[in-house]
C-alpha cells in the first residue's frame, strides 16, 4: 500500500482510498459506482446531492402550484 497526496490538502493518504480522509474530496471517481458532487464546499455522494436537488425540485414545484390555486381560486371569487 503506497501513500500518496491528496490533490486538494496535500494530506498523506492511502492510494487505494475513495475518498480523501481529510477533505473528503473523491480521488476515485473515475471509472467506479461512486460519484460525487460538491454541494456548498462540501463532497457528497451523488445520491445526496441528488436527494437534495429532487427536495428542492419538488418544494419549489408545490410552492408553484399553491400560488396558481390561489390564483384561480381568488379569480373565481
Ligand atoms: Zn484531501
Amino acid at each position: 500500500m503506497a501513500l500518496i497526496s491528496c490533490p486538494e490538502c496535500a494530506r498523506q493518504i492511502s492510494d487505494k482510498a475513495i475518498v480523501c480522509v481529510g477533505c473528503g474530496v473523491p480521488l476515485k471517481a473515475e471509472g467506479s459506482r461512486w460519484t460525487f458532487g460538491k454541494v456548498a464546499g462540501t463532497w457528497v455522494l451523488a445520491s445526496t446531492a441528488d436527494t437534495l436537488i429532487r427536495g428542492v425540485v419538488f418544494i419549489v414545484a408545490a410552492a408553484v402550484v399553491a400560488v396558481v390555486a390561489l390564483l384561480v381560486s381568488g379569480r373565481h371569487g
